[in-house]
């Protein structure tokens, strides 16, 4: 069931996600060669629980941190480890914070000093992708209209979209109705309604669409073992298109 939320409610996910959008802004200048993957996530739990919120991820379904943290070839759902990042890597951050009952979820895709042209083009097209499926968001529109804005995009690029994950509707729990594919799927396709809020996140492998479950039952990589980027915003449907709730500002 899709749960619209009422103005009080959206106010509450408002501040969550005011709250996401400062952890990255916080975290960002942190990446860096040498940084180990267990240091940001030390470092982005104390941040929220200093601010009064909870991990959200932390014991969801098991999930062991606060941050997902992916690098290169791993897609979504890395468990942050004693890893150290080195120049040239990419890492996918994805995190979600409950605020006084409220959630927000987030991820965005960071290069580790200079890489590579390639790296570079798979970061700057999935971003794309996700303000191109929020611009997709107007009146009268569906989630195809997200999943197809996502998909055309990349593969126009020649990258795989992943299927086995997608979007989902966000705010009084980390994952709600409805599911938001990132390919124009033959499942339900309801109409965007005004209230509704969504996490919007495009998962982009610069090889084949393929993926597989390491055996932590959690990591997430490409099947061939190439870059992969991932981007989300929560997002409120209005009456006249969709504001971002979270934002990167930098
Ligand atoms: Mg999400």
């Amino acid at each position: 069931m899709i749960k619209l939320k009422n103005p009080e409610q959206i106010e509450g996910i408002r501040k969550s996600c005011a709250l996401l959008s400062e952890l990255y802004v916080f975290l960002k200048p942190n990446v860096l060669p040498g940084v180990s993957l267990l240091d940001l996530d030390r470092m982005a739990e104390e941040f929220i629980r200093e601010r009064g919120g909870k991990p959200a991820f932390l014991g969801y379904e098991g999930f062991p941190a606060t941050l997902c943290l992916s690098v290169n070839e791993t897609v979504i759902h890395g468990i942050p480890d004693k890893r150290r990042l080195v120049e040239g890597d990419i890492i996918g951050i994805d995190s979600g914070i409950e605020l006084n009952g409220y959630f927000s979820d987030a991820a965005i895709t960071l290069p580790v000093g200079s890489v590579s042209p390639e790296a570079q083009k798979l970061m700057s097209v999935t971003r794309e992708c996700l303000d191109r499926a929020i611009e997709a968001v107007m009146p009268g529109s569906r989630i195809h209209d997200i999943s197809r804005a996502v998909f055309s995009l990349a593969t126009r690029n020649g990258y795989g979209v992943v299927r086995q994950y997608c979007g989902h509707g966000v705010g009084i729990d980390v994952h709600e109705d409805p599911q938001i594919p990132n390919y124009v799927s033959p499942g339900p396709n309801p109409r965007l309604i005004a209230g509704m809020t969504i996490a919007i996140e495009p998962m982009i492998n610069a090889g084949t669409a393929s993926v597989k479950v390491l055996d932590d039952d959690w990591t997430v990589v490409t099947m061939d073992g190439s870059l992969s980027a991932h981007y989300e915003h929560t997002v409120l449907v209005t009456k006249d298109g969709a504001e971002r709730l979270t934002s990167w500002s930098f």
